[in-house]
């Protein structure tokens, strides 16, 4: 801070009268010799805080000087003599009498006479500190001067009974209340004194001791221990002004002292918001983006009004003459003759200020030299009695003039504010996050239990449903016993058969066992077979090969052997004219020889003889068998039998078709037998690969086996195995009807039972009816029907065991087949059969498992044959297997 010699030079010298004496010429002159700004100095009163980069602005220390007006005592005493000092409020100046012919004459920034209303006092000497505190400079407004003069009518008059009477602090605390805003201002009030270098609280008294603290860096002053009270009107701050006068009389009293020995300080803070805020700081910075002024803090201004009441000015000198002890004298010294020193060292400049020789020094470090616009009154009274202390006052003021401060805004950002801010801002988030960290929860709470609510209704309903379900299943359930219950009350008349039924059952299920292990086992068979057939193929492909190459060679033989049978075909028929000649010859001369009897007419050879036969042969059904007799008679039967071995194929066939007319005739068989015929027959069935033969043959040999000793021949001469050999290879329906219709002759015939069939003639005959011709199937019938009855016989007669030979060789299944077939005698001939395996026990089972047993049933019931039809039922009826199986069956028979 600076003391602003400048300024306060060309003021002092606007008004100064030249005609003034040398004091305060000197004094002028003094001051004047100190030109420019000076600017603050590490020594000055302010120097230590204020002295900043920023330039603040300069502002002299404004001193006013109020002349109180003479009291009762002084119009008394000092009627007859003359004031000792003038005012000359429109020259602002100040005359003091030295004597009856000299005065020195002063200038001051401000006269206020003994007239001086209280409010003009204000407004001159303390309304514009006030503005400027309220602008945000600090600010102080002191008085200083003689006990008596007035400094506490001036400063601290409160006006109660006269509102005019009001004082500089009571009118500044006005005018500041009526500038602030209370919601975004605040401003509060320390109020203190400080007596013999103790600082007392004179809101607190026990708080006497009150220490004073310095920022090193911005030089401001504060004092923490001191009563803050935060002012809201005026007239609360009109009852802490009360109640700190109280405290200092109570104080005072304590001390056995006075007012005026004792300096009183009132701290009014007045911190305000700057609003839109971009004032002083923010056009620093320029350009500041939105997040930053968000965060920005508010810019505030926090700016002190400090009132001083000084003691008595007279103290500096006369402590020591009016009785106050040494170390009192000393300490208001003390605070005074400082302040003094330090405004005298701030006048003229000196480079050392001794701020911190006194606490009042100390508190008023930024009022001198320092930051803060000040203003000092200095009272005088008119007594020329005290001439010498008004003289000193007046210089003390004329010094204090020079004292130039920089006033500086205090401004500032509010960190602490902003900090507060952001804390409650925090504060308010976390509540927040906690609100709904906790609505989180309760909603995931609520959800947790509708989810488990739902869980268990629908718990709840299945196990409803189910319940209604086992419900519904046991009515049903119960329901349904009772029906079973009343069906089975309905059926206990019928349990005797149905006992049976049960029992058979068993049966049943062992039988339908044994037949699937049988047929499994025929699988397995069946399965071996395939194999055997599958190699077997795989062999026969190999010497199919071979054997196509045998073809070839064997095509080539044939081709050969052919042309040779041409050419000996010639050759016979030469032969056999030359021989038919012969015999005609011999005949001849037989007839030339024979001479008593007429030459005889028969048929001149065998040629015309078998031309006269043919016809006949080829139409055997026309019955004109008197022909072949005679030709038996004519042509003789031996020859006849002699051409069935000739080498002629043809002849061949036609002699065995003549020996097959013959055999026709019952009249003729025994003779044909008797001179070999049916031998001869039965060898070109085994010899003859000719199927006329074979077919012709075999008609023979059927009608000669109708005869017993004729049969015995047969089976003698393997006629069994001719037979089934010549099935096996015959195609023709004819050939198959005749050697079935041997075989069938045969079959009736109670001896050869094991004989036939151990040579396959039972097979033979069933592999016959695959032909599927009825005249052959119904011949298979007849044999087996046969071959049934006198196996029947035989078992009846003891002399067969075990059962049938037919149902070992596997005719049961044909039988069965074929029990119905429409052709009638097929069916005739089966059905007999049937009926003659089931007159045996031991057949019963077989039957019943090949099917015949229905078909047996069927014949009792339905066959239109009355002696077949009762033989069945007989049966049935006698067999204890066939009964059970029917019971089983539940037939009822
Ligand atoms: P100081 O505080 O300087 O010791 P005071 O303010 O107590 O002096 O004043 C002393 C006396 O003078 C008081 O009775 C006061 O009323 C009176 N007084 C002071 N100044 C004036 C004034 N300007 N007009 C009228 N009376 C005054
Ligand atoms: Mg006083």
């Amino acid at each position: 801070m600076s003391s602003g010699g400048g300024n306060y030079r060309n003021e002092t010298h606007r008004n100064s009268n030249p005609s003034k004496p040398a004091l305060k010429n000197k004094s002028l002159s003094t001051v004047g010799a100190s030109s420019g700004i000076r600017k603050s100095s590490p020594g000055s009163l302010g120097g230590g805080g204020a002295a900043k980069d920023d330039a603040g602005v300069p502002g002299r220390v404004r001193v006013a000087v109020r002349l109180r007006p003479r009291n009762a005592e002084e119009s008394v005493a000092d009627a007859d003599f003359v004031d000792c000092v003038e005012l000359q409020p429109e020259f602002k100046r100040l005359k003091l009498r030295k004597n009856n012919w000299d005065t020195d004459t002063y200038e001051f920034d401000d006269m206020l006479t003994e007239f001086a209303s209280q409010k003009r006092v204000y407004e001159v000497v303390a309304k514009p500190v006030v503005e400027s505190v309220l602008e945000g400079y600090n600010g102080t407004v002191m008085a200083y001067g003689q006990t008596g003069t007035g400094k506490t009518y001036t400063l601290g008059r409160l006006g109660e009974e006269d509102t005019a009477d009001r004082g500089i602090i009571v009118r500044a605390m006005e005018d500041i209340l009526a500038d602030v805003s209370l919601e975004t201002d605040s401003v509060s009030v320390s109020y203190l004194q400080l007596y013999m270098e103790s600082l007392q609280d004179l809101l607190d008294p026990t708080n006497d001791n009150i220490s004073i603290v310095e920022d090193p860096k911005s030089g401001d002053v504060s004092l923490p221990g001191a009563t803050l009270v935060e002012i809201r009107n005026q007239q609360s701050f009109l009852e802490l002004l009360r109640l700190g006068e109280a405290h200092r009389y109570a104080a005072n009293t304590r001390l056995n002292t006075e007012s005026s020995r004792s300096h009183a300080l009132l701290m009014v803070h007045v911190k305000r918001s700057v609003k839109g805020g971009d004032l002083a700081h923010s056009s620093q910075n320029g350009n500041t983006t939105n997040t930053a002024k968000s965060l920005r803090p508010t810019l505030v201004r926090k700016a002190k009004l400090v009132v001083v009441d000084l003691a008595g000015s007279e103290r500096i000198d006369k402590s020591g003459s009016e009785g106050h002890t040494l170390e009192e004298a000393k300490s208001i010294n003390l605070s005074l003759s400082a302040l003094g020193k330090c405004i005298n060292a701030l006048a003229e400049n000196s480079a050392h200020v001794p701020v911190r020789d006194s606490k009042l020094t100390r508190l008023l470090r930024d009022s001198f030299g320092g930051t803060a616009r000040t203003s000092l009154v200095i009272t005088i009274g008119p007594s020329p009695r005290h001439r010498g202390e008004t003289a000193s006052t007046i210089m003390f003021g004329q010094r204090a003039m020079k004292v130039e401060n920089m006033l500086k805004l205090k401004e500032e950002f509010d960190y602490k504010s902003l900090a507060r801010k952001l804390d409650i801002q925090l504060d308010q988030l976390i509540m927040e996050h906690e609100r709904e960290q906790k609505a989180f929860e309760d909603e995931i709470e609520r959800l947790t239990t509708d989810a488990q609510n739902q869980i268990s209704e629908a718990e709840r309903n299945y196990a409803n449903a189910m319940e209604k379900e086992r419900l519904k299943y046991q009515k049903e359930y119960m329901e349904s016993i009772k029906k079973l219950e009343e069906k089975w009350m309905m059926n206990q008349q019928k349990q005797g058969e149905r006992k049976d039924q049960m029992a058979s059952t068993a049966e049943e299920v062992a039988e339908l066992k044994r037949l699937l292990n049988k047929e499994i086992s025929l699988r397995k068979a069946a399965e071996e077979e395939v194999n055997n057939l599958e190699s077997q193929i795989a062999q026969l492909k190999i010497s199919e090969a071979s054997a196509n190459s045998e073809v070839l060679k064997l095509r080539k033989m044939l081709e050969d052997e052919a042309y040779q049978k041409e050419k000996l075909e010639g050759e016979i028929s030469t032969l056999q004219t030359q021989l038919l000649r012969l015999n005609f010859e011999a005949d001849e001369t037989r007839r030339r020889l024979d001479l008593g009897g007429a030459p005889r007419k028969v048929p001149g050879s065998l040629e015309s003889l078998i031309s006269q036969a043919r016809p006949q042969v080829n139409d055997l059904e026309n019955g004109e068998k008197a022909t072949i007799a005679n030709l038996f008679e004519q042509v003789g039967l031996q020859k006849i039998l002699s051409l069935l071995e000739a080498e002629d194929a043809d002849v061949r066939v036609h002699a065995v078709k003549v020996v097959a007319n013959l055999a026709a005739e019952e009249s003729n068989q025994q003779k044909i037998v008797e001179a070999g015929g049916l031998k001869s027959l039965l060898a070109l069935l085994g010899s003859s690969e000719d199927e006329t033969i074979h077919r012709v043959a075999a008609g023979a040999i059927a009608n000669l086996a109708m005869n017993e000793t004729n049969q015995e021949l047969i089976m003698s001469e393997g006629g069994i195995s001719l037979l089934s050999i010549t099935a096996a290879n015959a195609e023709d329906p004819q050939t198959l009807r005749m050697v079935a219709g041997a075989i069938a002759n045969l079959c009736g015939n109670d001896k050869f039972q094991n004989k036939l069939r151990g040579e396959g003639g039972i097979k033979a005959l069933l592999g016959m009816v695959k032909c599927g011709h009825p005249d052959v199937l119904a011949q298979v019938a007849r044999g087996i029907a046969n071959f049934a009855k006198c196996e029947s016989r035989a078992s009846t007669q003891g002399n067969k065991t075990g059962r049938s030979l037919l149902i070992e060789d596997g005719a049961l299944l044909w039988i069965v087949q074929n029990a119905n077939n429409e052709a009638s005698p097929i069916q005739r001939h089966i059905e007999l059969a049937l009926c003659h395996l089931a007159q045996h026990e031991v057949n019963a089972k077989d039957m019943i498992t090949g099917g015949a047993l229905w078909e047996l049933v069927r014949i009792s019931r339905d066959c239109s044959r009355e002696d077949i039809r009762n033989l069945a039922h007989r049966t049935l009826t006698s067999s204890p297997t066939f009964l059970a199986e029917l019971r089983r069956l539940r037939i009822d028979y």
